[in-house]
């Protein structure tokens, strides 16, 4: 059984105490690796490594750090297969997605950061006649980029190429559900020549690892994505310590859909914002809000599109539709949609787990499922199911709209679909979420602000809130008079 390993202080290394957990294969439902369950002591050799390697690494040129990430960006390049088949083989998503999404979005991580430093500026102001304030953005020192199972390589690096640029070492704490590629990724930074302890990346569990290293005195900010119940353990535990911490959390996010829009491109889009992979994407969208006089058009068309989805095993081409990343969350989906079921709401199709006959008979797989008359009032409606899951509900107004798509705790992303302009900008404005879609969903551009307002979220990351985020400002006022 293929053992991972901790990469600390530039080496990989078992943990201390030799405990480990299952690492399984959703697909087939078995256990195919161990994963370090590390704990205090991982967590001291690897900061005592860190905070080593911070002197001289916050003092390297922009230049040489660009080199080193870009080094790192063009090893996962010259692996890109193996990074693809180990993503699909732990977390269950279709190899498609994974030699198309994950692995080209994680090289285009690093890849952004790198250029980004080379092109940072800090700003200046000028007082007429007597001063000019200059503004420097100092590293942070050693900083937690904390990550979840649904993009496990693109969030790792997403976090971690932003913290390393602006001249931070990082200890870096990959899900425990899916840590394959963060160790290939650590042999990655190996062969790029990542200078030892700039970057380590500690496996465990939230409780064992990811909280100590939270509340660790040493670590001067977090990052965190993951599911908004931990944002808001991690958020008492670091404000405690006035420490500063990103939150990438949960969504319950509505798709608006105007009679007007250009339909053909909506359907197609909003079968993908809907089940791709498998729902378990924090940007989809779990409420569509359809206007009343496509409403029926719309259910029939959508339901017969989401029928053509094919769920299999994730290695297939085939398949669109791969497995659910761990039994845990299964069960999680199939009791939601018993409670579904209870509050009276009707499936138009799914609700069910799907067998899947041959080598992914004991898999994980949940079949694309569409809910009707979910009752507004109820959990189900408030809660992130998180699965391929979502459910319709008919507005006859903009106004209407506004109040539906406003009306959970949630806050991370919306779409709009509508072909009048003034529409799109009036309901952009009024909803209140980080980030809005017209006429698309999860288009992405690494230099916007990323994130979500209310429950989905603190502050934001991408572009230059993620450097700002990883570095100090100070500022320095200069009287020339
Ligand atoms: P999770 O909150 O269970 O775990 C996320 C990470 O935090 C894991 O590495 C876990 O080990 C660690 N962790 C758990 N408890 C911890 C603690 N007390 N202290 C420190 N670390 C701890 O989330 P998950 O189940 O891995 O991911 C799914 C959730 O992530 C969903 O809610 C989804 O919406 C959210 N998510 C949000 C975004 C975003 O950008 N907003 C992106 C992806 C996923």
């Amino acid at each position: 059984m293929k053992k991972i390993k901790n990469y600390i202080n530039g080496k990989l290394i078992h943990p201390e105490k030799s405990q480990y957990i299952d690492v399984y294969n959703p697909s087939i439902g078995e256990v195919y690796a161990l994963c370090p369950k590390s704990d205090e002591h991982d967590l001291k050799i690897a900061l005592k490594s860190a905070k080593k390697a911070f002197n001289k690494w916050k003092n390297t040129s922009n230049e040489y750090r660009r080199d080193i990430v870009l080094r790192i960006a063009n090893e996962i390049e010259k692996n890109k297969d193996k990074f693809a088949l180990a993503e699909t083989i732990d977390n269950g998503k279709p190899i498609n997605d994974s030699k198309n999404i994950d692995i080209p979005r994680s090289i285009d991580n690093l890849k952004f950061y790198a250029s980004s430093i080379i092109n940072n500026s800090s700003e200046s102001h000028s007082s007429p006649n007597n001063a000019i304030n200059y503004t420097l953005r100092d590293p942070l020192g050693v900083v937690a980029c904390i990550s979840p199972w649904n993009y496990p390589l693109h969030l790792l690096t997403w976090k971690i190429a932003p913290a390393l640029v602006m001249g931070n070492c990082v200890i870096a704490k990959p899900s425990e559900v899916t840590p394959m590629t963060a160790y290939l990724f650590s042999k990655a930074c190996i062969k790029a020549g990542l200078p030892k302890g700039v970057l380590n990346i500690i496996h465990g569990t939230g409780e064992g690892i990811g909280d100590k290293i939270v509340k660790n005195p040493n670590i001067k900010a977090v990052s965190f994505t993951g599911g908004t119940k931990t944002g808001k353990i991690i958020n008492k535990a670091a404000s405690s310590l006035l420490k500063k911490v990103s939150l990438e959390l949960g969504g319950k996010n509505p798709i608006i859909i105007f009679e007007d829009c250009n339909y053909k491109e909506m359907l197609k889009t909003t079968i993908r914002s809907s089940f791709a992979n498998q729902g378990q994407i924090c940007l989809c969208g779990e409420r569509i809000f359809i206007q009343d006089s496509i409403y029926d058009k719309f259910k029939r068309d959508f339901v017969k599109e989401a029928k053509k989805l094919k769920i299999g095993d994730p290695l297939k081409l085939t398949s669109n539709q791969g497995a659910i990343v761990s039994k845990q969350h299964y069960d999680k989906i199939l009791s939601y949609f018993d409670r579904v079921k209870e509050n009276g709401a009707k499936f138009l199709i799914g609700g069910n787990s799907k067998k899947i006959t041959g080598k992914c008979s004991n898999g994980w797989f949940i079949e694309p499922s569409i809910i009707e008359n979910l009752e507004r009032s109820s959990e189900c409606y408030k809660q992130e199911a998180f699965g391929p899951v979502t459910s319709l509900y008919k507005f006859k107004s903009k106004k209407e709209a506004i109040d539906l798509a406003n009306e959970t705790e949630y806050g991370l992303s919306a779409s709009i679909w509508t072909s009048d302009l003034s529409t799109a900008h009036q309901v952009a404005k009024m909803i209140e979420f980080g980030i809005v879609w017209v006429n698309a969903w999860n288009l992405r551009d690494l230099r916007t602000p990323f994130g979500g307002m209310k429950d989905s979220g603190l502050g934001r990351e991408g572009g230059r809130e993620s450097m700002l985020f990883f570095s100090e400002p100070k500022n320095i006022c200069i009287n020339y008079n």
